[in-house]
């Protein structure tokens, strides 16, 4: 049986104080800067801290992960170095961003173990992890299967089952994991389910592994006014210089191009790069690092354009999209409104342009009504082409080889690069450190120079290589 809570607009914005957490976990919201709730966690957090399974559904960027690392955390036991919560994510990025997340949030104790669990580090090193105590593990389901089937992963003291992008495992065909683990952890547990969208399977699954689940559905409600959306009708061949059109018509500095098909993003990737448009594309086919790679160029600003299909632009947490680009509209509405849900963030506005055809008519006013939107269907003809200058980033990335594992941290590249080189800091970007690299981006103008300066100077007193990406 489900019931559904009705959301209350009233509970979003609320203080995170009005919630049964400790006080020195009120006081990491605090200077984490979470001050008030958004409308999934208002709507959430009472219902899972008091112990209730949950479906929650909401649109990527709401605030999830805190509506379910707080409830799991404030359950934990430092104390009991067993695994006491595990969540389940679709893929590696989304599950270190979920780490992090959880991270950050559980600075309020000291010794809090967070391990991740993927493919692409060895099997070895986290089964060594795990032996040494660990209180939560994050991972996609086919390597925490794995880790299950060697006897690495105890879960007796699980008391917390977390699905998150429950809607894209099961499009990524992780149902039967799913349940290999779920049927193992103990009954008694506390079952959260998140998810973008409600497809059938998610009520199937619901019904399997979850127990009197409340359902919190927040039905998207973009501030229309902060995103803008057109739709261009387009012939069949001029489609992806179409979108060459629009990038150097609307200039935005960052923008997310969904395709419906892999060849399509390859295709586009070319296009673009002719018209002079720094573009990279993110599928299944890049290696892991290589896939990091992309991702911070992206969201870093060194790169104008990102081209995805839906599963591999799901979750990503990016920030400050100046547009999203539909190549073409896809079939399904809410997939349509949760693509262009990713511009228009955190009070700023966003560009939603779509291309579609002539067929695609019932489907685009279908869209607009959905989102209670007046159809702007514009003509391609109106775009300004006079101005053909390239698309240029601000930023650029420079690659630093060497990373966590010669604990070289983001301060120390600050350091290297406003001390001695004589950069401001208005000059330098995003600083992302990996396992094994450092990713600086700098603004564009000063790129070269730096990569001089840091090559002849020290980073963490050590020399080290560096070059332009
Ligand atoms: P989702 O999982 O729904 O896509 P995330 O959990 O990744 O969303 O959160 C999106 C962003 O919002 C993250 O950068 C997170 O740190 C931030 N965030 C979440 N909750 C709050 C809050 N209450 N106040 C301020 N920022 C928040
Ligand atoms: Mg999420």
């Amino acid at each position: 049986m489900t019931e559904t809570t009705p959301q209350s607009p009233s509970a979003a914005g609320q203080p995170f104080t009005t919630l049964p957490l400790s006080a020195p976990m009120l006081d990491t919201l605090q200077r984490l800067d979470y001050l008030t709730m958004t409308p999934i966690q208002a709507a959430s957090l009472p219902l899972a801290l008091a112990g209730h399974d949950l479906i929650a559904q909401a649109k990527t960027g709401s605030g999830k992960t805190a509506a379910f690392a707080l409830p799991l955390l404030a359950k934990l036991n430092a104390k009991n170095f067993a695994v006491q919560a595990m969540v389940l994510c679709p893929t590696r990025e989304l599950a270190d961003q979920v780490t992090q997340e959880i991270r950050r949030l559980a600075r309020f104790e000291d010794n809090i173990k967070v391990l991740p669990l993927c493919g692409g580090s060895a099997l070895r090193n986290q089964a060594t992890s795990m032996a040494n105590g660990v209180h939560i593990v994050v991972g996609t389901p086919g390597r925490i299967m794995d880790h299950m089937e060697r006897g690495n992963l105890k879960l007796d003291d699980l008391s917390t089952l977390v699905l998150d992008e429950a809607d894209r495992m099961l499009d990524m065909g992780f149902h039967d994991d799913i349940a290999y683990v779920a049927k193992r952890c103990p009954p008694q547990r506390q079952t959260l389910l998140f998810s973008a969208t409600y497809p059938e399977g998610i009520a199937q699954l619901a019904k399997q592994f979850l127990r009197q689940p409340q359902e919190v559905k927040l039905l998207e409600q973009h501030a229309e006014t902060k995103i803008r959306q057109r739709f261009y009708e387009v012939g069949k061949d001029d489609r992806l210089e179409a979108v060459a059109k629009l990038l150097k018509h609307y200039r935005p500095v960052s923008t997310l191009a969904f395709c419906n098909t892999k060849q399509q993003c390859r295709d586009l990737l070319n296009v673009l790069r002719h018209a002079g448009i720094s573009a990279l594309t993110l599928n299944g086919d890049l290696e892991q690092r290589e896939r990091d790679q992309v991702l911070i160029q992206f969201a870093n600003r060194s790169v104008s354009v990102l081209v995805a299909t839906d599963v591999a632009a799901r979750g990503l947490d990016i920030a400050d999209l100046e547009a999203v680009i539909n190549v073409d509209v896809t079939p399904d509405p809410e997939i349509h409104i949760h693509r262009i849900g990713r511009t228009g963030r955190a009070d700023r506005e966003g560009w939603a342009l779509s291309l579609c055809s002539a067929g695609d008519r019932r489907r685009i006013t279908a869209i607009a009504q959905a989102i209670n939107c007046p159809l702007e269907l514009e003509d391609l003809a109106s775009l300004n082409d006079a101005d053909d200058a390239p698309l240029v980033p601000p930023m650029s990335t420079l690659l630093i080889l060497g990373g966590r594992k010669e604990k070289i941290r983001p301060g120390d590249v600050l350091g290297a690069l406003t001390g001695e080189a004589g950069f401001s800091r208005e000059q330098v970007g995003k600083i992302t450190v990996t396992e094994q690299n450092t990713y600086v981006a700098v603004r564009r103008d000063i790129a070269r120079d730096a990569v001089r300066k840091l090559s002849a100077g020290k980073v963490k007193g050590r020399a080290v290589k560096v070059k332009a990406l």
